[in-house]
């Protein structure tokens, strides 16, 4: 311990905090540089008591020796930090000025170092080891924040802190991550001829995400929203059962949400109904995406010539159905082989060439594809069965099976 103290302090000028950083693992609730105030006093009784050692006298520059045993000369800069830490003040402010457009109640700091400050860290601990050191990043992040905290009232948070901020030492340029927040809810399509989610190419004029999304947007003044739901209905589908979806509210510059006001707002639209809306972590989006509901659908379904008979519709019941991808997903999809179960299905006539039909399928059935046979890719079918081509479908999921 003595010589690695003495070979810090051996060829240069180092500062307290850097002495006292390179024993930041020994004793706590006490700061660096303490315990680099206390090191070097500790090497100055030993010199003072006589003992002939081997250092930079401007190490000592300020402490009284008895009987002149060293004069020491005014030091320059910190030959480790190039006394870095008498700058953070300043560094701060601008950062404190780009926070203050958004909503936090936590934060935490990455900077990044110039290549000079990393190297002459690097040589040191190449000379002396690393055994209970701490590195000079990490006392730069919390000096910043330390200094962050104390102009804002704000709080460091490691694990899950609303923004990070980086400051490059290099640029001197701030950046923020805004972590995002995240709404689950579940919603009811009540509309034919919307989309889930915003298209690239604005075909439709409006889709179950810009509904749910407008006023969280608007609250939190947010950059975006990221709309992620449990499945999703094709576009001429409703769903009028409770699918659960997650919106993610992208770079929030107010973090705070009235979940209730945008339920009744959305509600409003008459297109989408939500319910259930609360504030989640982002690990809810997984779980939402990769969840596999049972469905119950609704088809009335029109068929080309007049229905004979419908009962040999009741052999699906507990069939396992056998789907090449669809043709109509053939472009975005993978062309492989799919094996679904139908749990259960009715049928009721509604005229001579109309009949409707309620499937529980297995999460994944095709119900498009069950119903008119996919060109024989979907087997076995609702169409094959009662030999009768279908014309139109109108779908509806009125059930999905979610808790
Ligand atoms: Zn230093």
């Amino acid at each position: 311990m003595k010589d690695k103290i003495v070979e810090i302090l051996k060829k240069d000028f180092v500062c307290d905090k850097c002495l006292g950083r390179n024993f930041g693992q020994l004793l706590t609730g006490m700061s660096n540089e303490e315990r680099g105030n206390v090191l070097r006093h500790y090497i100055a009784m030993l010199i003072d008591s006589g003992e002939k050692i081997d250092v930079d006298n401007s190490n000592f520059y300020g402490i009284n020796f008895h009987a002149k045993k060293m004069e020491a000369k005014k030091p320059k800069e910190c030959s480790i930090c190039f006394d870095i830490f008498k700058e953070i003040k300043k560094k701060v402010k601008p950062i404190v000025k780009k926070l203050e457009k958004y909503d936090y109640k936590t934060f935490l700091v990455g900077c990044k170092l110039t290549p000079e400050l990393a190297n002459k860290e690097q040589e040191l601990w190449e000379r002396i080891g690393i055994e209970w050191c701490e590195s000079i990043k990490n006392e730069i992040n919390r000096e910043i924040g330390i200094e962050i905290e104390r102009i804002t009232g704000k709080k460091m948070d490691r694990k899950s802190p609303d923004i990070i901020v980086t400051f490059d030492f290099n640029t001197d340029k701030v950046e923020l991550y805004v972590r995002s927040v995240y709404v689950y809810g579940k919603y009811q399509k009540l509309v034919r001829g919307i989309p889930q989610t915003k298209w690239k190419k604005k075909i439709f004029h409006t889709s179950v995400q810009e509904i749910i999304e407008k006023p969280f947007l608007r609250q939190t003044n947010a950059v975006r929203g990221s709309f992620h739901g449990s499945g999703r209905e094709d576009i001429n589908v409703r769903c009028l059962g409770w699918r659960p979806f997650v919106l993610e509210i992208v770079e929030p510059k107010i973090r705070k949400i009235k979940l209730n006001e945008s339920m009744k707002e959305i509600n409003k639209s008459k297109k989408v109904r939500v319910k259930d809306l609360k504030i989640v972590g982002k690990e809810i989006v997984k779980k939402i995406k990769f969840a596999n509901y049972d469905k119950t659908y609704r088809a009335i379904v029109e068929f080309e010539d007049p229905i004979k008979v419908l009962k040999k519709v009741s052999e699906l019941k507990d069939a396992i159905i056998t789907q090449k991808t669809p043709i109509r997903v053939l472009r975005r999809r993978v062309d492989k082989i799919r094996k679904r179960k139908v749990k259960d299905i009715k049928y009721k006539f509604l005229s001579s060439k109309r009949a409707e039909f309620t499937i529980k399928a297995q999460s994944g059935l095709y119900i498009k594809e069950l119903i008119n046979g996919d060109e024989g890719r979907t087997q076995p079918s609702i169409s094959d069965l009662i030999k009768n081509k279908v014309k139109k479908i109108d779908l509806d999921v009125i059930k999905i099976y979610c808790d």
